[in-house]
């Protein structure tokens, strides 16, 4: 893993690179993390590990602010940049993709706007990638930088997930590095429920990890107030674990032996003793139960089922408002065809 990072052999060439950044509402903190994403890209450029035609894609996921207005202005200003809008507020994992599957760069980065990775980690990753991964996450060393709440909910999910069979990587969020081919395989995930850190999990091929310290972030807010966060928790679950389905039938085992052993109470009260009228309660008590825990179930089944309905519409994910700078990476794109003829 760590080590081949300083390894001497390459088994790639420099790679065109993509940087895919997801924007909402980020116009506090834009024109800085442009900034520091074009001078590291400068520097990989330099420095021989990526080629002077990498792009930096900004992705503005349907902002209030003043951002695709900044993206605009960037893109005019910059060879480098390629801003995407989308027509609506998609959400974090629905803009990443879109972002994504505009690229052609062999290799492609993803890291947040408020750049809390660091985008000089982005340096450690094409290490690896020149050293032949497919897949190099991110992985976060410490939480020192979160709340005691976020690390402690956010750690003790990834438990869970594990527990349920969900393979994840653990304190890997959406910071990695993938290949021309592992995007290609990504891409052909159909589902409208995106959980980028599972199915990137699903794809195979030869990957590593790059460990760094998350800063805090500069400036602006967290586009993930908790809300969005069991929501993105919730889809991870629903989408790759069948667990809480497995759950409910053992619940309903267990409810149903209560239930029996309440019958049988009942029965032998009715049959073998005097108090031929059972109390309101021994009625009332296993009716409340049994209602209680087939609500319970309804209602975790109807989670699924609602998945399932989103997923049987096959709706696109999200359309494509506008794409500036495509001149530039159409370019590129006819000059790799000529150099497959060759
Ligand atoms: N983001 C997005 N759409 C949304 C919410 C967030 O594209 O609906 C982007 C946001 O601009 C940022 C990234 O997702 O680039 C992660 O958000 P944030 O940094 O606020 O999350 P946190 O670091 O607090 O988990
Ligand atoms: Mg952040």
């Amino acid at each position: 893993m760590k080590e081949h990072a300083s390894a001497a052999a390459r088994f790639r060439n420099a790679p065109s690179l993509a940087i895919v950044v997801p924007c909402y509402n980020e116009e506090e903190i834009l024109l800085d993390s442009c900034a520091e994403l074009i001078r590291q890209l400068q520097r990989l450029i330099r420095i021989g590990k990526a080629t002077a035609d990498s792009k930096i894609y900004l992705v503005d996921d349907g902002s209030r602010d003043n951002t695709w207005e900044l993206m605009r202005e960037i893109a005019d200003r910059e060879d480098s940049i390629v801003a995407v809008k989308l027509s609506r507020n998609r959400g974090h994992q629905n803009a990443l993709h879109a972002g994504l599957s505009q690229t052609i760069e062999e290799a492609v980065v993803s890291i947040d706007a408020d750049l809390q990775d660091g985008a000089e980690n982005i340096e450690t990753m094409l290490d690896h990638y020149l050293q032949g991964s497919d897949v190099v996450y991110g992985v976060r060393s410490e939480r020192h930088t979160d709340t005691f709440f976020k690390r402690f909910t956010a750690e003790g999910y990834y438990k869970v997930m594990h527990k349920l069979g969900v393979d994840l990587v653990f304190n890997h969020a959406d910071f990695r590095l993938l290949s021309r081919r592992a995007l290609n395989a990504l891409l052909q995930y159909p589902e409208a429920n995106l959980f980028l850190r599972g199915m990137v999990r699903q794809l195979g091929f030869r990957s590593s990890q790059v460990e760094y310290r998350r800063l805090s972030r500069a400036a602006g807010e967290s586009k993930y107030p908790l809300r969005r966060m069991l929501s993105l928790a919730w889809s991870g679950i629903t989408a790759f674990s069948s667990a809480p389905l497995r759950a409910i039938t053992l619940l309903g085992l267990a409810a149903s032996a209560f239930s029996f052993i309440v019958i049988v109470w009942v029965l032998a009260t009715r049959l073998f003793t005097a108090n031929a009228v059972p109390g309101w309660a021994s009625i009332l008590l296993p009716l409340l139960f049994i209602g209680s825990v087939q609500l319970l179930c309804l209602g975790v089944i109807g989670e699924y089922i609602a998945k399932l309905f989103e997923e049987v519409k096959q709706r696109p994910r999200y359309h494509i408002d506008t794409v500036l700078g495509v001149e530039k990476s159409g370019a590129i794109k006819q000059k790799k065809v000529a150099a497959t003829v060759d």
